[in-house]
C-alpha cells in the first residue's frame, strides 16, 4: 500500500462514505496518474484523518473503503516563526513539513528585504499541501499570513509554548541539550522555533523575544544559511520526540 497516491480533499467533499471530486482532482487522477474505476489512492483531509478510497465508474466520486490508522505526525504541535529570507521561503516550507511542523508563520523582521504579495502565501500553503502529500502525513501545516515580530511576539510566547530563538553569535547553550532536558509536561506545551533572515536578527529583536520568555540557542559552531538552519533545527525536534518511538508503516 506504500505507493499509493495521496491527495488532499476538503472535509465538504465528504459525504455518506463518498467524495465528490472537483474537476481538477477528477483530471489529476484520470489524465495524470491514469487511474480507472476501482483504482485506489488515500484521501486525507488535512486535519489529521485519511481513508483508503476507490474511484467510482463516473469517476467524478471516490468511495471510501476503509479509514486508514497510520500516525505520522509529530507528538506534539512545533510552530516555525521565520524571518523572510529574500531567496528561499519555497524550499523552507517544503522541508519544514516534511519533518512534520505544524505551523509557519512568515515574519517581517528589521533585516528582511522581501515584502511577500497575497499570491506568495497562496502558493506557501499549495508547497505545504504537495509536501504533506508526499511525506505521508496526515495534517497539512497552516502558513499564517506574514506578521511583525511585535504582533508576532504577542501570540508566540511562553504562554503559548516553550520558545526558542536560534542566534548564530554568543555563547548560546546548544538546541539540542535544551530539548533533552524538557519535561514531559513542557513538551506537551508545543514548541516554538524563531529563525532570522539572510542578515539574521537584530540585537533588540533578540532581547524582545528573551523578554517574552525565549530562551536564545546555539544550532552548533558555524553559520548556517537562513533557509539550512529551519531544517536543522526541526530535525532535531524530531530525532529528540522519535528517537524512542516505534516507526509504525502502513500494511503491505
Ligand atoms: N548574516 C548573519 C547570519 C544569519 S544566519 C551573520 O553573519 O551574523 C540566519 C539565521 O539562521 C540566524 O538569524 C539564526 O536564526 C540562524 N542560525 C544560523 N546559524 C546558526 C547557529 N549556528 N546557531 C543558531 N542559529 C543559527
Amino acid at each position: 500500500m506504500a505507493q499509493l497516491q495521496r491527495l488532499v480533499v476538503s472535509p465538504t467533499q465528504i459525504a455518506a462514505e463518498q467524495i465528490a471530486l472537483t474537476p481538477a482532482q477528477q483530471h489529476y487522477l484520470g489524465h495524470v496518474l491514469r487511474l480507472r474505476s476501482g483504482d485506489r489512492f488515500i484521501a486525507m483531509n488535512g486535519l489529521g484523518q485519511s481513508w483508503l478510497v476507490a474511484l467510482t465508474t463516473q469517476a467524478a466520486t471516490a468511495k471510501i473503503l476503509e479509514a486508514m490508522q497510520t500516525q505520522t505526525e509529530l507528538p506534539i504541535s512545533v510552530t516555525l516563526l521565520m524571518a523572510l529570507p529574500k531567496n528561499g521561503m519555497d524550499e523552507v516550507v517544503r522541508q519544514v513539513t516534511e519533518l512534520g511542523i505544524d505551523q509557519i508563520v512568515p515574519i517581517l523582521s528589521d533585516r528582511s528585504l522581501l515584502k511577500p504579495s497575497p499570491q506568495k502565501l497562496d502558493r506557501w500553503q499549495r508547497i505545504a499541501q504537495e509536501a504533506a502529500e508526499q511525506s505521508e502525513r496526515q495534517m497539512v501545516p497552516g502558513v499564517q499570513a506574514p506578521q511583525t515580530w511585535g504582533e508576532a511576539l504577542q501570540i508566540w510566547n511562553t504562554q503559548h509554548s516553550i520558545c526558542y530563538i536560534c542566534a548564530e553569535r554568543g555563547m548560546r547553550s546548544h538546541l539540542l541539550s535544551c530539548l533533552q532536558a524538557l519535561s514531559a509536561e513542557e513538551w506537551s506545551r508545543g514548541i516554538t522555533i524563531a529563525i532570522g533572515c539572510e542578515g539574521g536578527w537584530t540585537e533588540a529583536e533578540i532581547e524582545r523575544a528573551i523578554a517574552v520568555g525565549y530562551q536564545p540557542v546555539s544550532l552548533g559552531a558555524r553559520i548556517l544559511r537562513a533557509v539550512t538552519a529551519p531544517v536543522v533545527a526541526l530535525s532535531l525536534v524530531s530525532a529528540v520526540l522519535e528517537e524512542n518511538a516505534p516507526q509504525i508503516s502502513e500494511p503491505t
